[in-house]
């Protein structure tokens, strides 16, 4: 493992100053990924900045939403009762990630900036041109069972792992960053980039920019939402293929929806088209199957992950049957 210094922060703005003004920084919390990451010589930073004793762990359940500080740890989110009652489908996607040991060090703000699990990612002898930019994607060619149908590029078809990330899409989350220019909000769906010809960049993320919060609405959708993941081995296992659905049902009338996907696509995957599939409508078996065709319309299946496209659909009616689907 390469040397790297450290320091811990005092606050928030006290981070972001040292990050922009320490070359080959980066922020360490939980370290669940990162260590690996630096152990594996995947990722390198010459000095580490340590954020977990700022004042961004907190829970709030508030008049029109939920507020996640960046800091708190995903069992704690998991947990809470306002998320347990408000967001279920929160509580169900961090309580099907990682391990009891992992979620109870794993902050949000970490859980959204964890990296592929593309096994030539996390292979230093491989070609990879999320790790080194220019240097090829064997996936593409070579074994990607794993990998994206949607949202891939020439240069790039890995999946973004994050379970929270997926929920959080469904439930048209912010996250609040501070940066060397002041604090933003960036939309989730706008948090996480697909491939294109810079599959090395990962975020919308500014450098020095530090995650604060995560702020989730009060919506009916919300409070009938559910996730369902779908993996190889029943704990410690990334998803096959996920799904999110917040949903607002009069009778079997869809009066709104949300759907979000993880698994499939290079970004948690948001499908508008197979949401408007469902809005407005009766929720049948119909109905459900013209939503996972429209999920799906655009998939690129490669040699190993052409099932996916059959599954995703699968799951996502199992899902919205459980939730009061017509069989
Ligand atoms: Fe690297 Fe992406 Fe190709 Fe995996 S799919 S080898 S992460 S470029």
């Amino acid at each position: 493992m390469k040397a790297f210094g450290y320091t811990q922060a005092r606050d928030a703005a006290d981070a972001v100053s040292l990050a922009h003004r320490t070359p080959g920084a980066g922020f360490i919390a939980g370290g669940t990924d990162l260590l690996n990451l630096m152990k594996d010589g995947v990722q390198r930073h010459d000095h580490l900045i340590d954020v977990n004793r700022l004042d961004l762990a907190a829970v709030t359940g508030t008049a029109t939403g939920l507020h996640i500080g960046g800091l708190a740890r995903m069992r704690q989110v998991a947990e809470h009762p306002a998320v347990r009652k408000g967001f279920p489908v929160l509580a169900q996607a961090l309580l099907a990630s990682a391990s009891p040991q992992v979620r109870n060090m794993a902050t949000i703000g970490g859980n959204l900036l964890q990296r592929t699990r593309c096994g030539y990612f996390r292979d230093t002898a491989s070609a990879c041109n999320k790790r080194a930019p220019g240097s090829g994607c064997p996936a593409l060619a070579g074994w990607n069972r794993g990998h994206a149908v949607l949202g891939g590029s020439e240069h790039c078809i890995a999946t973004h792992p994050s379970d929270l990330a997926v929920a959080l899409t469904a439930l048209d989350a912010t996250v609040h960053v501070l940066g060397p220019g002041g604090p933003r909000r960036i939309p989730i769906g706008e948090f996480h980039l697909r491939p294109g010809d810079t599959p090395n960049v990962d975020t919308a993320l500014r450098p020095a920019e530090l995650i604060t919060a995560v702020e989730v609405p009060n919506s009916r959708t919300a409070t009938g939402s559910r996730y369902l993941k779908l993996r190889d081995r029943a704990t410690f296992e990334f998803a096959v293929v996920s799904a999110a659905a917040a949903l607002h049902l009069d009778g079997r009338t869809v009066r709104d929806v949300r759907l979000a996907f993880g698994g499939i696509a290079t970004t948690p995957w948001r499908s508008p088209d197979a949401e408007a599939a469902l809005r407005g409508r009766s929720l049948t078996v119909e109905t459900i199957s013209e939503a996972g065709r429209a999920l799906v319309r655009d998939a690129v299946p490669r040699h190993d992950n052409g099932f996916k496209v059959e599954l995703v659909q699968r799951a996502l009616a199992e899902l919205l049957n459980g939730m009061g689907g017509r069989r």
